[in-house]
């Protein structure tokens, strides 16, 4: 009989799941998630290669969320089959920088970063204490969005505090390591000259940041302590002067709690132009503060490319990946915009149709469908059958 390896996002009002089979290739054979955990919950599933479905389930909270998904959205497999799970989890702190057996120990450990992600690392554990009420025989991993960056030479890693913080793991973690992975290794497979040199990676997703990567290697991250450092992002505000958050503690008596509620999930794309995170929404009206949102987001991407290149001494290929990154022409022309002097200039048709090579300059520019679901399909197949 077939392994069947489940892999699990559990995020703050979603999770997302995919299911693989472990056959000579990995393959995949449903894609869904459960979004907007709570009383307008949806489970959303598709079968590879079929139509979608849409159901509605009211979920009250993530345990039930993921009682649907094992109920209704992988039933057609049978539950005892599945015989692999894997977790994907925001941080793994200092110690955590590759995939990891999930033993009560380590669990505990990951408890003890909560901290460090408050509003993802929760949940994630949420995620791996339901999975393994529901599959008590399965065997269970984490993969961390850490780990990507945990080569970062020191000037990379640290801030500009007393040393001792350093020490105390106050670092610059970086984080969408699963899909860098990713686009690192099809870089690897489909074009091996460039995966050999100096490229940038945005991922512009609802939450977006830029890794800089020199043959294979993240060099840096515009996130960092936190995923809200670096660029601005759909809710989150990216890079802000520390001065800010003394200026609304002290004299806006606000809280930590408002501070973070402000910073995570009113700031952003939603808080500059007043009306959505949606790029899509964002991109297709004449509202003048929308416009001014879109032109912010393209300004601070566009000096974090600026500096990326700098860090890498260059650059020869950028790669966009991500909600943000593969789908939006109008965005993706906005950030481009300007770099010619790095070479980087966009075929406007090619950009328009989504291609994969998007790019007429010097330099190369790819926007490539990220697949982070699937680099945690293969941590599992590796604990499973690591020389296949
Ligand atoms: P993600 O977090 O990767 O799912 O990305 C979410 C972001 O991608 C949102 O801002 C969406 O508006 C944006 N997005 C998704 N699909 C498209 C599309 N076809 N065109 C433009 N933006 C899109």
């Amino acid at each position: 009989m077939d392994e069947v390896f489940l892999t699990l996002n559990a995020g703050s009002s979603s999770i997302k799941f995919s299911v693989f089979l472990n056959q000579e290739k990995l393959i995949e054979k449903i894609q869904g998630q459960v979004e907007n955990i709570g009383p307008t919950a949806r489970l959303i599933y598709k079968h590879i290669g079929e139509e979608k479905n849409i159901i509605e389930i009211g979920a009250a909270n993530h345990k039930t969320a993921l009682q649907e998904i094992f109920s209704r959205g992988i039933s057609s497999l049978g539950g005892d089959n599945i015989t692999g799970i894997g977790h994907r989890i925001a941080h793994g702190g200092i110690d955590f920088t590759k995939p990891v057996k999930l033993s009560k120990p380590i669990i505990e450990k990951l408890r003890l970063l909560e901290s460090l992600a408050p509003l993802h690392q929760p949940h994630n554990l949420k995620g791996i204490e339901a999975a393994q009420e529901a599959f008590p025989d399965a065997f269970q991993i984490g993969c961390f969005d850490t780990a990507f960056h945990r080569n970062h030479d020191w000037v990379n890693d640290t801030f500009a505090l007393p040393r001792r913080f350093y020490e105390k793991g106050i670092r610059r973690y970086g984080f969408h390591g699963l899909s860098y992975d990713f686009i690192t290794s099809e870089l690897a497979k489909t074009e091996p000259a460039l995966a050999k040199s100096r490229v940038i990676i945005a991922h512009l997703g609802n939450g977006a940041s830029m890794c800089g990567v020199k043959e294979g290697r993240s060099i840096a991250s515009t996130m960092g302590f936190s995923p809200l450092d670096g660029l601005p992002m759909g809710t989150r505000c990216g890079q802000l002067d520390p001065g800010v958050l003394l200026y609304l503690m002290e004299n806006e008596n606000m809280m930590a709690s408002e501070i973070s509620d402000l910073l995570y999930k009113k700031s952003g794309l939603l808080g500059l132009s007043g009306m959505t995170n949606d790029m899509r929404a964002l991109t297709s009206t004449d509202k003048p503060e929308a416009k001014q949102a879109l032109s912010y987001y393209a300004t601070r991407t566009r000096r974090e490319i600026g500096a990326m290149a700098a860090l890498l001494q260059g650059v020869d290929g950028l790669i966009f990946c991500g909600g943000i990154g593969e789908n939006s022409a109008p965005m993706r022309k906005m950030i481009v915009n300007g770099l010619e002097f790095l070479g980087l200039e966009l075929d406007e048709t090619a950009n328009l149709k989504n291609n994969r090579e998007i790019g007429k300059g010097k330099t190369r520019i790819l926007a490539i469908k990220t697949d982070e679901e699937r680099i945690i399909a293969r941590a599992l197949r590796e604990f499973y059958s690591p020389n296949s």
